[in-house]
C-alpha cells in the first residue's frame, strides 16, 4: 500500500492540500496538535447558546480560492452589509455604503466628513484600478507599505485617519498599516466585487466543510509533531512515535513551522515567525440588538489610547449567533495592549457606553479571546509565494507561506497539492 503523503496542520491550508490530494485519489494522513480542525478559524458554543468564533472573522465571497473549493450553499452564508458605521474623532458618526453596490449611498458618501471631495473621488479612481486587474496580478505588483502607498496616491491625513486606517487596519490588524500594499490592492478588490459573510453557524464549518470530505481516520487530532527529517520522509510525534510518509507537507502556523522546518535545517527568515495579536472580547446584551440590525460593521477612527478599534453584531446577520432574546456584541482590539482581562473588559464598557449609551455598561461579559499570532506579518517587498517545496519530499504551505488570508491559506495549500501530483 501506498505509504500516505503526511500533512502537519489541519487549519486551511493542510485541509485545501489534502483536498486536492483526496480528489486526485492520493492518500493522505493529517496531523493536528489541537481538539478539532481549523487552525486559527474556531468557533465555540456556550452552555446557553452564542456561537463565539475564537475572534472576529468574515469569509470575502469572491475570494478565488473559497469559490473553487467551498460549497457556499451548504454553509448558508449571510452576509454582512457592504459598508461601515464610522465613528469619528469627536464622537459623530457618519455610514459608509460601498458604492458599487448601492450607488445611491455614493452620492451621500460626497458629504460624509471623512475627507475631502478629492479624496473621495480617488476612492472610484481605485476602484477603477482594482476592476483592471485580477487578484493575481494585483499581488504581484510590486509593494510598499499601505500609508505610504496611499499617500503617494494622493489622499489626505484627514482620510486616511478617518477611513482607511479604521478599515484596514482592523483587515490586517495592524493599525499603522505598514502591512504590503499589493496586499491592500488585492484586499480593497475583494471588498469592491464580494461581500463579507459568516455561515449560519460560525466560521469553523468552513474547515469542517473540507474535513468532512475527507475519508475516515485521515485526520488525527490531539497529535503534535514534534520534529521532521530533511528529506521530508518521516515524522516524530511528539508522543515519541514515528510515522513515514511519501511526502511531507509543513501547513502548521508561522511560528511553528519555522520550528519545524528550522530543526531540519531549513531556516526561515525572523519575519516568517512574527505575527500581528489580536484580542476579541464577547458581549450579551439584552433585548433589541445595540447595532439596530442594520448588519454594519462599526469602526473607530479615533487613535489610541482606545481599544475598541472595531465592533460587530454577528447575530443580526446571523441569528444562530445568539439565543433568542438577546444580541451578541463582538468588540476587536488590535494590537498588544498590555492589560488583563477584567481591566480591558471595564476599559471597554466605559468606550462601548459613550460609542452606545449607558445600557453598555450592564452588557454581560461572556468570553476574551487573546490570539497572539493573529495573522503573519505581510510587509513590503515579501514574495506572495514563497518557495513550496524545500527538498524532494518537503513541501510547506500556510499564510505565512503566501499572504495573510484565508485565501493566502489556500492558495499555498492548492499549490503544494499541484507540485505533488505533477
Ligand atoms: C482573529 C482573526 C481574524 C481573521 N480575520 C480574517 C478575515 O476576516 N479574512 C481572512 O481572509 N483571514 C482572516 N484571518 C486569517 C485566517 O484565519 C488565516 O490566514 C488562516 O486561517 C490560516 O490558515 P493556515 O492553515 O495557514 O494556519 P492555521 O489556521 O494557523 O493552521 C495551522 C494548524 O497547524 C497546527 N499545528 C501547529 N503546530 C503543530 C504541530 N507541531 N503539530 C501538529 N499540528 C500543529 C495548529 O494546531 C493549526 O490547526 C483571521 C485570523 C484571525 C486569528
Amino acid at each position: 500500500m501506498t505509504s500516505p503523503i503526511l500533512i502537519i496542520g489541519a487549519g486551511l491550508a493542510g485541509l485545501t492540500c489534502a483536498n486536492y490530494l483526496h480528489q486526485a485519489g492520493r492518500p493522505v494522513l493529517l496531523l493536528d496538535a489541537a481538539d478539532a480542525v481549523g487552525g486559527r478559524i474556531r468557533t465555540d458554543v456556550t452552555s446557553d447558546g452564542f456561537r463565539l468564533d475564537r475572534g472576529f472573522q468574515v469569509l470575502l465571497t469572491n475570494y478565488p480560492e473559497t469559490k473553487r473549493l467551498l460549497d457556499y450553499d451548504a454553509l448558508n452564508l449571510q452576509r454582512f452589509r457592504s459598508g461601515a458605521v464610522i465613528r469619528l474623532e469627536d464622537g459623530r458618526r457618519t455610514t459608509l455604503q460601498n458604492p458599487l453596490q448601492r450607488p445611491l449611498a455614493a452620492v451621500s458618501a460626497l458629504t460624509a466628513p471623512i475627507g475631502s471631495l478629492p479624496d473621495k473621488l480617488r476612492i472610484l479612481s481605485l476602484v477603477r484600478h482594482v476592476l483592471k486587474h485580477s487578484p493575481d496580478e494585483l499581488l504581484a505588483r510590486p509593494g510598499v507599505d499601505t500609508r505610504t502607498f496611499l499617500r503617494r496616491y494622493g489622499w489626505s491625513e484627514t482620510m486616511i485617519n478617518t477611513f482607511f486606517r479604521p478599515f484596514f487596519g482592523g483587515v490586517f490588524l495592524d493599525r499603522e498599516l505598514s502591512t504590503a500594499s499589493n496586499f491592500f490592492e488585492f484586499v480593497f478588490q475583494q471588498f469592491v466585487t464580494g461581500d463579507a459573510a459568516v455561515p449560519a453557524l460560525g466560521m469553523q464549518q468552513i474547515p469542517e466543510q473540507l474535513a468532512a470530505r475527507l475519508l475516515a481516520g485521515t485526520i488525527r487530532l490531539n497529535t503534535a509533531v514534534a520534529a521532521i527529517d530533511s528529506e521530508g520522509r518521516t515524522v516524530r510525534l511528539a508522543s515519541g512515535e514515528t510515522l513515514r510518509g511519501s511526502a511531507v507537507v509543513v501547513a502548521a502556523d508561522g511560528p511553528a513551522g519555522a520550528q519545524l522546518l528550522a530543526g531540519a535545517g531549513f531556516p526561515t527568515p525572523p519575519l516568517a515567525r512574527e505575527g500581528r495579536p489580536t484580542t476579541c472580547t464577547y458581549f450579551a446584551a439584552t433585548g433589541n440588538s445595540p447595532g439596530r440590525a442594520d448588519k454594519l460593521l462599526r469602526l473607530n477612527a479615533a487613535l489610541a489610547p482606545a481599544l475598541a478599534h472595531n465592533v460587530a453584531f454577528p447575530a443580526d446577520v446571523s441569528p444562530a449567533y445568539a439565543p433568542a432574546g438577546q444580541s451578541l456584541v463582538s468588540v476587536s482590539t488590535h494590537g498588544p495592549h498590555g492589560l488583563r482581562e477584567a481591566e480591558l473588559t471595564e476599559c471597554l464598557r466605559g468606550e462601548l457606553a459613550a460609542w452606545f449609551g449607558p445600557a453598555a455598561r450592564q452588557w454581560r461579559h461572556l468570553r476574551t479571546y487573546q490570539i497572539a499570532y493573529g495573522l503573519p506579518v505581510y510587509a513590503a517587498g515579501q514574495p506572495a509565494r514563497q518557495p513550496r517545496q524545500l527538498a524532494q519530499g518537503l513541501f510547506r504551505c500556510g499564510d505565512w507561506a503566501a499572504y495573510p488570508s484565508q485565501n493566502g491559506a489556500m492558495a499555498a495549500g492548492r499549490e503544494v497539492a499541484e507540485l505533488l501530483l505533477r
